[in-house]
């Protein structure tokens, strides 16, 4: 059985996940420890609690300290099965983490699979949809498997609520990918959703879009959403190049202007078009995964957040491939086996 620190790195749920996602992969019984020691609220939260019993189904496993606050878990994994699963996060608990524990097993699985997903779907501290459908899934769909994802209801935190589909057609094995440049910037797109708020607060976002980056009127969208169960706000800014399309949020809160939620997003698309970099700080931790279960890849992106390295130091616990992180003023190269 193979014992991990939770409160090693940043001690966060990425711990958590990640091992999980990797212990069903590779087969590996896991014991992990001090579960989330470095946060305010440590142990099994109601999302992370969710995507253990949802990894357990679908890998019958046998599961051992899974209850809310747990902060010590055993699994032991059996053969990852592939079919229709329905899970529920509870509230707006993220659906989309739920999705990033038990995918990884699922592209390689011996069929296909629908997964039903429940909860907040455009969480803040999680992948939100725009983020997942447009940047996220058509890479891993690069990768060999083919990926689709479904926004049946928006979920927005704190009301949640929302419907997450997923269906997987998977691959025998996953292939590298190579994302050294990005290539020629195609398409710019900002969308400002907005679910019982008023339109106004999406027109502001969208306005300072257009005073900051001097996007053009053709280039912003207003989306109403009329099936949520809560009000919710998210700026969306996509730009597509030739290698992939990169998607920047703001995040609408209660008490902060709609001004400073768009300049948030602008910050990080201002951040990513200064350099030449093809992957942004969230798709960098979340590519490294899947390229270590393919054995190559690389790519270019910021300096790794903290977040990253831990999940370098999680994935060479379990998978026997080389990472090598090297870094150039701000520029990092991440190159996973030979590249
Ligand atoms: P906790 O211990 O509170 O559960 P955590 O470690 O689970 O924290 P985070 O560190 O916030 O959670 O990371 C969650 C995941 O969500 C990471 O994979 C990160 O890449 C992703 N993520 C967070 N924000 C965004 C965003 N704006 N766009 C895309 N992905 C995001």
């Amino acid at each position: 059985m193979l014992n991990i620190d939770g409160a090693f790195g940043e001690g966060g749920g990425q711990v958590l996940r990640s091992a999980v996602a990797l212990s069903m992969v590779t087969g590996t019984p896991i014991r992990i420890e001090n579960i989330r020691a470095g946060r305010r609220k440590p142990g099994l939260m109601r999302q992370h609690l969710t995507a253990v019993k949802a990894a357990a189904q679908i890998c019958n496993a046998r599961l051992q300290g899974d209850h809310i606050k747990s902060t010590c878990l055993e699994l032991e994994p059996g053969e990852v099965t592939a079919g229709n699963y329905h899970f529920a996060v509870g509230t707006a608990g993220s659906t989309t983490l739920v999705l990033q524990t038990v995918l990884p097993a699922l592209l390689t699985a011996p069929g296909s699979s629908t997964l039903v997903l429940d909860g907040g779907t455009h969480n803040p501290m999680a992948p939100p949809f725009p983020f997942l459908a447009e940047s996220f899934v058509p890479l891993i769909n690069r990768m060999g498997p083919e990926v689709t994802v479904t926004l049946e209801r928006p979920g927005f935190y704190p009301a949640g609520g929302g419907r997450l589909r997923v269906e997987i057609s998977p691959c025998e094995k996953l292939r590298g990918l190579e994302l050294r440049e990005r290539g020629k910037i195609l398409s710019r797109k900002a969308t400002a959703l907005v679910a019982r708020v008023p339109r106004h607060v999406g027109e502001r976002e969208l306005r300072l879009v257009q005073k900051k980056m001097g996007w053009m009127p053709s280039e912003l969208h207003l989306e109403e959403i009329n099936n949520a169960l809560g009000p919710g706000n998210i700026l969306v800014l996509q730009v597509g190049s030739e290698q992939l399309t990169e998607t920047f949020i703001g995040f609408g809160e209660i008490g902060v202007r709609a001004e400073t939620v768009a300049l948030r997003a602008v910050r990080q698309l201002r951040r990513y078009l200064r350099t030449q970099v093809a992957v942004g700080e969230y798709l960098a931790d979340q590519l490294l995964l899947p390229l270590a279960l393919a054995g190559s890849g690389s790519f270019t992106s910021h300096p790794l957040s903290r977040h990253a390295m831990t999940q370098v130091e999680i994935i060479r616990k379990f998978v026997d491939v080389p990472i090598e992180v090297e870094r150039s003023g701000s520029v990092a190269v991440v190159t996973v086996g030979s590249g």
